[in-house]
């Protein structure tokens, strides 16, 4: 919406000239109009469009530079717009046709003329500086009528429709505990906490504001990118926590096992704390990859997340204290009922661990590697979104 705002307040600017002269011409950036093969700045100014209509109206000055027919000018009427009488677009464009500049007044008999009697009055409701002053456009969300990236925000948060995916913010989550996490980098807290409280822009939440967002999940293709789902319950995303040193075995028939109530439940004894601290730097790692994937055309690699996740976690490690505890956090997490426990295999020898699940017409099978330390040697994922067989365990063995 800023940018959206710039181009109708910037005309001068190299760039909104450019996007006039191509997709504009002697078009309203108001008028509903589809465009293929469009650019994305062109595209994104477009999706705005609604939002911005019941936000933005002219305050007339001279008039000259306002489109009676396209623009938002009439604050009384809905859309700030006017429909006019039939054959009235022909007499007149510019609002400055309607005013005589000389005694800066309406032109009341023209006004007649071309519009329904009740866009007229309020038409003449309207007053006119006395002075020829320029016309100006104004942002009706804040009393100088100036932009704010926080009153557009908030007017879109409040349009948009409730959302099922929201995390309901528990009071008594931890959040003490998690600010007094020891060893952990400052921006892999913060960033579970914007997590939890909902605050990452995920494409489910950019899409209850801009409809032509697609919300679907970019490492899967086949759920909506929700905060559980991206972080939690994707299907590549389950070999991330499973291969990861916490062997978190992610339940899906679980509704409630989500990512709230699994910190929480870290965050709720000393002895898991180590296990939060590796959480943190899983879901960060997986933000990273998740962005690569989106933006460098990446493809997701559950190894290269936990190699990732491991060295942020130990970027502040103290070696002395806690490498004896980490490969036994499974067993700590305390909350989770895990319906797998993974053990070490004995020395010398390499353990495999393969699983699978399937969505409506999708499989994906998992595959982890671990020596007798836990360490992760080898991780693969395999998906098939043409799926139609029955048992995915049975064909992922
Ligand atoms: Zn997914």
């Amino acid at each position: 919406m800023k940018l959206a705002w710039r181009f109708l307040t910037q005309p001068d600017s190299c760039w909104v000239q450019l996007l006039t002269a191509k997709y504009l011409k002697l078009e309203s950036y108001w008028t509903e109009k589809k465009y293929h093969n469009v650019s994305p700045i062109w595209r994104s100014l477009c999706a705005v469009r609604s939002s911005m209509k019941e936000a933005v109206c002219w305050a007339v000055g001279t008039g000259h530079e306002i489109k009676i027919w396209s623009d938002p000018w009439v604050p009384y009427l809905p859309d700030f717009r006017v429909e006019g009488l039939p054959g009235a677009q022909r007499k007149i464009y510019r609002v400055a046709d309607l005013i005589c500049q000389h005694s800066r007044m309406w032109k009341v008999d023209l006004v007649h003329e071309c519009f329904t009697p009740h866009e007229a009055r309020a038409i003449l409701s309207i007053r006119l500086p006395m002075d020829a002053v320029a016309d100006r456009l104004l942002w009706l969300k804040t009393p100088t009528g100036q932009f704010s990236s926080k009153s557009a925000y908030t007017m879109l948060t409040q349009n948009a429709p409730s959302s099922s995916s929201s995390p309901k913010i528990n009071p008594a989550f931890h959040w003490k505990a998690l600010w007094q996490l020891q060893g952990i980098s400052p921006r892999v807290q913060i960033f579970l906490w914007r997590v939890i409280t909902n605050s990452i822009p995920l494409k489910s939440r950019l899409a209850q504001f801009v409809s032509s967002i697609d919300n679907c999940c970019p490492l899967c293709h086949v759920s909506p990118e929700t905060t559980d789902h991206l972080f939690l319950k994707c299907e590549v995303v389950q070999l991330v926590w499973f291969g990861s040193p916490i062997g978190l075995y992610v339940d899906m028939n679980n509704n409630d096992f989500t990512l709230e109530y699994i910190f929480k439940g870290w965050l709720s004894q000393p002895s898991s704390f180590e296990a939060a601290k590796m959480g943190c730097a899983i879901i960060w790692s997986i933000w990273k990859s998740r962005n690569r994937v989106v933006f460098d055309s990446w493809k997701f690699d559950p190894k290269e997340v936990i190699t990732n996740a491991l060295h942020v976690y130990n970027e502040h490690l103290v070696a002395a204290c806690i490498s004896p505890t980490l490969p036994q956090t499974n067993t700590q997490v305390g909350l989770v009922e895990a319906s797998a426990h993974w053990s070490r295999p004995p020395e010398g020898y390499i353990k495999i661990n393969v699983d699978g699940a399937t969505g409506k017409n999708s499989i994906v099978v998992g595959l982890v590697a671990r020596n007798e330390f836990g360490v992760v040697l080898a991780c693969r994922s395999i998906f098939d979104g043409n799926w139609s067989g029955k048992d995915a365990p049975l064909e992922a063995s």
